[in-house]
Parts: C-alpha cells; structure tokens; sequence
C-alpha cells in the first residue's frame, strides 16, 4: 500500500500549515477535522489539502507522523468556508491554523485540551398522565392539583407544571413512583432568544424607494452583486432587508445578517423574529458554548434559514447561502481587535462572491471604503432619500459652549439645551443625552503639584467614579481607592480636585437640577447583560424620562416617544490621534440625532461644542453624508491616507522598554531595505516606528510601525518578506508582534 499524506491547519501561531501521514482506514478530506500529534501535545486541526501520495518535498517520509483520528466523515468546512478561510489568510497574513478553526464553535476545536467534546443537548422533563386516584389512594394537595392538570393536559413539561400548580420535581418523582404519571427527559433546543421580549412588527407596504431597492436587489438573487443601500436614519432601510429575505427564502436559499453589536441591538432582533419566527438563528457572545455549538450545528443542518449575528456570524456554515446583508456597515466593530484580526464587513464581500449572491451594505452614513467602492464602480448604490411615513428628518443645532452661560457649576448643561430639557419633560417627552466619554472622563488632578493620577500600569489617568468611590484604569480595570492627598511624594498636598465629567456625573447632576425628572445611565458601567435589556424595555415603556449614555445610546435604537437628543460634549473624539476620528465623530453624530422624532411628534437635537466651525459638525447638522464623505474624502487622498492608500501596522509589546524598541527598529530596518530594492520604492512608505499614543498597558510598552502603499500588491509582498523574517527570528519570549492589515485602532 502507497502511504497517504495530508496537509492540516493547526492552531499554532506559525505560518504554515503540517503534514501528516494518513493511517489505513482513514478518508480525511479537506475540511474534515483530525486529532494530530504537535510536539508533546495532542490537537485538533483541519484538513487543508489531500491526502496526495507524495511526501512533502525536501521531508524524510519516515519522520511524519500519522494522524491521530479522524474526527468527522464529512467534512465541517464546505469548500465556500475552506476557500473564504483561504483567502482570509493570505490577506490578512494570518496562521492558517487561526484561519481555518475561525468557524467552528470552541466546542468542536477543544481549545487548549485538544479534546473535541460532543455537544450535549439540553433536555426537560417531561410529565405523562397514567391513571386518575382511585378511591382509598391519598395524596397531598399539590399532587392533586398536579394529577387534575395532567389529566386533561396528558402531558406537560416540569417547568410548565411548577408555573401552573407550584409542583416541585420532588412531587412529580412522588407521583411517578406511584405509577399516577410518567416521567421521560426529553431533548429540547436551546432559544438564544430566551432574554427577548417578543414584539409584532408586520411588513410595511414599501415606499417607492424601499421599492425600487427591493426590486433591484431581487433581480440580482442568484449571482453575485455587491450593493450599498444607503439611506439617512428611519428611511426603512431594515424593511428592505426583510422583504428582500423574503424573496430570498422562496427561492429555498438562506440569508445572513451581521449587525455591529446584537446586544446592544434587541429591538432588531425582535423585528426579525416577528416577521421570521422560529426560523431564525443568533450567532452572538451572549451565548454559552454549548448553545452556540447547538446553533452553529442546526445553521450547517440549513434547519434555520436566516442567520442574524455580530461579526463572527459572518462564518456561519449556511450551506446554500442566498444573501448577505451588513447592517451599518461603517460600524467599527466589524473590525476584530484580537487575532485573527479581520474585517467582517470586507469579507461578506468575498463570502458573497464565493456564494455567488447579493451582498447588501447599509448605512445612513457609510465608510470612506464603501463609499470609494461606490465611487469605482465597485459596489452598486441604492438610495432612500426620504424618512418612511413623510417624517421630517429632525433639526440639529449646534450650541456654541463660550457664548452661554451654564446651569450648572460643572459647566455641563449650556442654559438653551438645559431650557429644552425642562420644556420635553413638562411636555411628557422623552430626551436622550449622549456624551462619548472616552478620551474626556472625569480625573483627580493635585492643584498643588500638576499631577494627574494615573494608572500604575498603564500611562493613561484613572477615572474617578464616583458612585462606587473608586478609581478605575478603563485600559486595564486596576481599581484604586482615592488617597487623601496627593500620592506625588514631592507633593503630598491635600490639593485633589475633580477634573471633567463622565455619564456619571451627568447623571448626578442632571438628578439635582431636576429632581422630578425619572433619569437612568445607560454605559458599560450599569448595563451588562440581561440589565441593558430590562432597560431598554423601561425606556421604550416610558419609565424614564431622561436616558444618559456613551455610544451604547447611539445605536439603532428605535424609541417612538423621543423627541429631544442632547449631545453634551461633541468634540470628543476628534482629539484622538486615528485617522478616522472626524469620520466617526461624524457617524455618531448622525446616529445619536437619528434616534430623535421617530414616530408622530417631531424631534429636535442639540449639539454643544466648544468647536463649532469643524467640518464633521457642520455637515452632521445638515445630515449631508455626501457632503461629509466628499470632504473627508480628499482630505485622505491629499494626505495619502486609506481608503485612498493601503494600511498595516506591525505592534510590539513586552515588559522591556529597550528590547521593544530595538525589535521595532529591526522591523522597520528589514522593511526599509525591502522597500529601497523594490521597482516602485515611492510608492511604499513606513511611519514609525515610534511608541504607540498609549505607551504602556498593563505594564507592557508598546511600539508600533506603520506600512502604507499606493498598490494592495505591493503591500502584500512586503508583509509576507517581514513575517517570514520574524517568523525564523529569535525574539525574546516575553516580546510580541503583531499585525494588524487595515488597521482600525490606533491607540
Ligand atoms: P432604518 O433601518 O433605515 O433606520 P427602519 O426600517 O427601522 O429604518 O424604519 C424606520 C421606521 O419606519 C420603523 O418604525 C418602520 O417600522 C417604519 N417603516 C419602514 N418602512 C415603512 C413603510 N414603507 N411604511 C411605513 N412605515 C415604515
Ligand atoms: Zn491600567
């Protein structure tokens, strides 16, 4: 017999993928998950290529050594998943093995154990009637009651029977020993939707612009067709995706829909859980494992046809995919910040052309990226240029902070926007205030010396909460208790003083000015999980008057009795040195307003700033995105920035501030030469390195070097040099690298 060898992705941070010899009796085809042997270790892989009679070239055969098991007969990666995790990381540079187990749910990979587990059902116990009492049989009272229900229901399950008569599973085993019922566990699944309040939505008839999207997406069902549906806040863009999934779901095909944060976004959810029922499955973190696996096996089993998640959804192993719609595209938290790092918005558009079907990006406001694609013919553009329903898009205005005077002596509420808050509240009106906190949180400055407090591992300042009377590190969540005095041991004056303000203080001080107005924080500080929910629920009850919050707020959030949205502090973002902070300051501006007079009463929005000529404000008080996109757009082209050119950052940390930077340098040294031998070399260019704008988190320094070029091409080529470098370098072990292809972060 000619021996057999297959090549297998393994979870390891190298770049490249293993051979192993395949033992009789196995069939491994690509996608098939298998058991390898890995130095001391044993782990779970996936098969890439084979298995092919000849040995990998320039290997002694003998020193190969077989695959462990094989883990499932058919393969778990169809061939549009193994090529989309191809693709991914060619581009993104990644290890194949990051690449390939990127889909499968942390249960079917064995994370760290290498032991792949079978995914446990979830089961309920389930009551049968036998027999009524007979005469002289005494029972208690519950048991009565229980045998009574059961004998018209015939069967009920355990939790349903304790709702109903109070029974403990104690009383049913009692009742069950005595032969009067049956008990049987029973398989049920898991509803990743148990938190949800069901709400009904019904299909709306589409205007003449929802409709000549729906048509032109309709007719393109079937091949792929890359569009962005752009639409200002409340133009129906979210009706369009259902009506279109609807068509899509006659033809017998699957849709899937990436939403930026499915937590933040229930109403949503419940929206398409109205119009889809139970054919709907979510792909998002607040699942557990085990209810994710269970997902994840019923999507590959096409028994849920319409796949709704965040990112990582965008692998969902649908097998006969007939749409893919990102919603507000723009959003940043397509971008994955932790390896693999990839864009899931960038590679709905390789998964729709694998599949050969549309691909629809939405926004009210897109990304500088999809809107150059736009402009190249690449993506095909849709508009809705009209609130549904006639509603007036609301009035924005921009409060100019030096010409007003101040209700309060924080300086937080201008006297105008303090005015329109008193006026919605006698008016029973709901108000949104929003301010991004980041950046500009509340700090403990010493009067006496200058010194801010700030985090011991980190070089950012702690920020002061005051309801918990602690002092938290946001970078690394170090908590302090806040010192007497000045911890400076030069200083030691009891000269502390609060500086700036958060939601928190807001909060506070909105409580004080207006003491009948019900006010509730919405921020990563008050709401985590089932809480954000119940809170929403409140506000759309009309429970709350008043709702403080970060980004959180900002979302698609549709809350019908809002009519006045506050913006306390609008500069906040431009100050950050990344170079989408006019572009995002942009978007939130736009979102925060569009959650103002969304249903019959007209809203209004308040911006206050201290910066009123700036560009992203004044078209975000228009709702001009095209404006704003023109703009911004040859500002990048005239500073040679993305999308215009192409982006990737090498990162390094480590505990020792000299050995980062002298990798660093070494990096940039080997990337410099790369460039000055190349045809083109000014069409390359590095920035950096130098230390990153937050130099140390959690006691590590960080450096970091910018690669930008003209040509994808170019840029592909030099990465693939550098990472070959670093891959045979021998680095310190406490000093990482990381890459990071069209960067989002640049903290
Ligand atoms: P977007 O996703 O663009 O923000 P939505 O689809 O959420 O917009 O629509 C905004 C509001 O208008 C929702 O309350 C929705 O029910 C309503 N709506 C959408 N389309 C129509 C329509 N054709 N007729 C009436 N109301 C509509
Ligand atoms: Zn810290």
């Amino acid at each position: 017999v000619t021996a057999r060898y297959v090549r297998v992705a393994v979870p390891v941070p190298l770049h490249r993928t293993f051979s192993y010899r395949v033992p009789d009796g196995m069939e491994p085809q690509p996608g098939v998950r298998v058991s390898v042997p890995f130095g001391p270790r044993r782990l779970v892989g996936v098969v890439t290529d084979g298995p092919d009679e000849s040995p990998p070239e320039g290997v002694d055969p003998k020193k190969i050594k077989p695959l462990l098991a094989q883990l499932d007969e058919q393969p778990v990666l169809d061939a549009e998943l193994r090529a989309l995790c191809a693709w991914m990381a060619t581009y993104y540079h990644l290890p194949p093995g990051e690449a390939w187990l990127q889909p499968l749910p942390p249960g079917m990979t064995g994370g760290r154990s290498g032991e792949a587990k079978p995914l446990t059902m979830k089961t309920v116990t389930v009551a049968h009637f036998l027999r009524a009492a007979g005469d002289g049989e005494r029972l208690s009272a519950r048991m009565a009651q229980v045998l009574k229900f059961l004998e018209t229901a015939l069967e009920s399950t355990a939790p349903d029977l304790r709702a109903e008569t109070g029974a403990s599973l104690d009383t049913l085993r009692r009742l069950a020993a005595r032969e009067f019922i049956r008990l049987e566990e029973r398989e049920v699944p898991r509803d990743p939707f148990a938190d949800l309040r069901a709400i009904s939505h019904p299909a709306h008839e589409p205007t003449p612009g929802q409709r000549a999207a729906i048509a032109r997406i309709s007719e393109s069902l079937g091949s792929f067709s890359p569009f962005l549906l752009m639409g200002v806040t409340g133009s129906g863009k979210t009706e369009v995706y259902l009506q279109v999934i609807e068509a899509v779901l006659a033809r017998g095909e699957a849709a899937l829909v990436l939403v930026p944060e499915i937590a933040l976004t229930p109403q949503l959810v419940a929206r398409f859980r109205a119009r889809f029922g139970d054919r709907i499955a979510a792909l998002h973190s607040g699942l557990d494992p085990d209810a994710r696996h269970e997902q994840w096996l019923r999507i590959a089993a096409a028994e849920l046809p319409v796949v709704i998640g965040a990112r990582s959804a965008l692998f969902a192993p649908i097998p006969n995919l007939g749409l893919l719609v990102v919603d507000e595209e723009h959003d940043p938290s397509f971008k994955q910040d932790t390896p693999p790092r990839y864009h899931a918005r960038d590679l709905s558009l390789v998964r729709g052309h694998l599949a050969g079907c549309p691909v629809l990006l939405g926004s009210a406001t897109p990304s500088l990226e999809s809107w150059l694609n736009c402009r190249r013919g690449k993506l095909e553009l849709l508009e809705l240029t009209e609130r549904a329903m006639d509603r007036p898009m609301p009035p924005v205005s921009l409060i100019d902070l030096r010409a007003y005077d101040f209700a309060d002596e924080d300086k937080i509420f201008s006297l105008p926007l303090f005015e329109a808050i008193r006026e919605n509240l006698a008016r029973d009106e709901q108000t949104i205030l929003f301010l991004n906190r980041r950046g500009f949180a509340a700090f403990l400055l010493c009067r006496a010396c200058g010194q801010s407090l700030s985090c011991p591992a980190c070089s950012v300042t702690l920020t002061w909460h005051r309801g918990r009377g602690r002092l938290i590190c946001h970078w690394c969540d170090h908590v302090a208790a806040r010192p007497a005095v000045c911890p400076n041991p030069e200083c030691g004056d009891d000269a502390l003083q609060e500086v700036g303000f958060g939601t928190e203080r807001v909060e506070g001080v909105l409580r004080e000015l207006l003491p009948e107005a019900r006010v509730a924080r919405m921020d990563r500080d008050t709401t985590r999980g089932k809480a954000l929910n119940r809170l929403l629920d409140r506000f759309r009850d009309r429970d709350i008057d008043v709702l403080v919050g970060t980004q959180m707020v900002a979302k698609g959030h549709d809350f019908p009795g809002v009519t006045l949205v506050g913006v306390l502090l609008a500069e906040t973002g431009l100050a950050l040195p990344d170079l989408r902070a006019s572009e995002r300051t942009f978007h939130l501006l736009t979102q925060i307003a569009g959650r103002a007079g969304r249903a019959d009463r007209p809203g209004r929005v308040l911006v206050q700033t201290y910066n009123p000529e700036h560009y992203a404000l004044q078209h975000a008080l228009t709702h001009d995105a095209r404006a704003f996109l023109a703009e911004e757009l040859a500002l990048r082209e005239a500073l040679d920035r993305p999308p215009i050119t192409h982006m990737a950052v090498f990162r390094l940390n480590g505990p020792d501030a000299d050995a980062v930077m002298r990798e660093a340098r070494s990096v940039a040294h080997g990337l410099q030469a790369d460039i000055d031998a190349a045809a083109d070399p000014e069409s390359v260019w590095l920035m950096g390195p130098q230390p990153a704008p937050i130099e140390r988190i959690r006691g590590l320094y960080r450096w970091q070097l910018h690669i930008i070029a003209r040509q994808r091409a170019a840029l592909g080529t030099l990465i693939a040099r550098a990472m070959a470098r670093l891959d045979d370098a021998k680095l310190p072990a406490n000093l990482q690298v990381s890459l990071d292809v069209d960067p989002q972060s640049f903290l």
